[in-house]
């Protein structure tokens, strides 16, 4: 008989795996076929590569469109790659199809989406969710440990008393507390890693704090890691120990965030960071906020932010920019700005 790859996944990592690694993506890509049999491709992931170590956040910033609520898809297995491998704790999981399967995979890796109502019935409890979800992904508990296990989870997320917000319906708590509700559901499965896509942007800014900080808790008491995506580079300073920046579907930075955003290699990068409102600041625009949007539409070869960037040559035209070391541990993917990315080019714009 088969065994159960929860099993798996548990039990201790295989030789060879990267030692400390959560989650690795390896060449990770997906592609959307587009306007019928004669149509086009859409290129919304194209060879991302990453990994997560333990009690990590890692945040992934870049604009609407740049591929990033894709990537957290395919981390949860919510989308299947057109090519590239995921591997949980060394072991690929790409290939994991029973329902029983994934449903365990999801309970070690689940997502807090940027909606809370999305994932609350609201004509549920939140104490019958939370009890619903320990029912399903941790059957061994009875039915105290499961209430004992529920208030546990909403006091790490700063939802107290807990017993006050299990008696309550979703529309009977505040945004950010529903928010919370999803941080103490995934905590709830015991999760090695939780994909929160853009948990905060619905939020007012006052609140936002708030939640940054039960992610921090969950990293340092919890020893939970987390993948952070999120559109707004302000918070990924805040809580993230690493930043990777994506656009137009291609990872284009990476590297400790205060090395990435204090010393901004890619273009893109110091785009964003330009892009942060400083209220002391008078109001102008950059060569790079004017261009056209990204071209993720059957791209071709090429830097695809060649149409915006105020460094452009003509290798960016021909020849896809890769990841090259631009500092220890921070890496870019620029012709210009790292230099020895493509023979010939001398790192000129940096
Ligand atoms: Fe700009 Fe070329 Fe660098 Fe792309 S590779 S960011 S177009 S300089």
């Amino acid at each position: 008989m088969r065994r159960r790859p929860v099993a798996d996944l548990n039990s201790s990592p295989p030789t060879g795996a990267a030692p400390g690694l959560v989650l690795e993506a390896r060449g990770l890509t997906r592609h959307f076929r587009v306007g019928g049999l004669r149509g086009h491709t859409l290129h919304a992931v194209d060879d991302f590569d990453m990994g997560i170590a333990e009690r990590e956040i890692v945040a992934l910033v870049g604009e609407s469109g740049s591929g990033k609520s894709t990537v957290a898809r395919l981390l949860a297995m919510v989308f299947r790659p057109t090519a590239g491998e995921i591997l949980f704790r060394g072991r690929p999981v790409s290939s994991l199809r029973r329902r029983r399967d994934l449903l365990d995979y999801r309970g070690q890796v689940p997502m807090v989406f940027q909606d809370p109502f999305s994932s609350l019935n609201p004509a549920h409890t939140i104490g019958y969710a939370l009890l619903r979800g320990l029912k399903l992904h941790r059957p061994e508990l009875d039915r105290h440990q499961r209430w004992a296990e529920a208030e546990r989870v909403l006091e790490a997320a700063g939802l107290v008393p807990p017993a006050f917000v299990m008696s309550k319906y979703p529309y009977e708590l505040s945004g950010g507390q529903r928010q919370r509700v999803g941080f103490a559901q995934a905590l709830s499965y015991r999760p090695k890693l939780v994909l929160a896509d853009e948990p905060v942007s619905m939020l007012d800014v006052s609140i936002r704090i708030g939640l940054l900080n039960v992610m921090a808790r969950l990293r340092d008491e919890e020893k939970v890691s987390l993948l952070y995506i999120t559109h707004d580079i302000a918070s990924a300073r805040y809580v993230s120990d690493r930043v990777l920046v994506m656009y137009a579907g291609h990872l284009v930075e990476q590297g400790p965030t205060d090395d990435v955003l204090h010393n901004p290699v890619h273009p893109y990068t110091r785009l964003l960071l330009s892009a942060v409102p400083d209220p002391r600041a008078e109001m102008s625009v950059t060569s790079a906020d004017v261009g056209e949007p990204p071209r993720v539409i059957d791209p071709g070869e090429g830097c695809r932010f060649r149409w915006r960037c105020p460094l452009a040559m003509d290798v960016c035209a021909t020849v896809t920019p890769r990841l090259g070391p631009a500092a220890p541990h921070h890496e870019a993917a620029c012709h210009v700005t790292v230099p020895g990315a493509v023979p010939g080019t001398s790192g000129a714009g940096r």
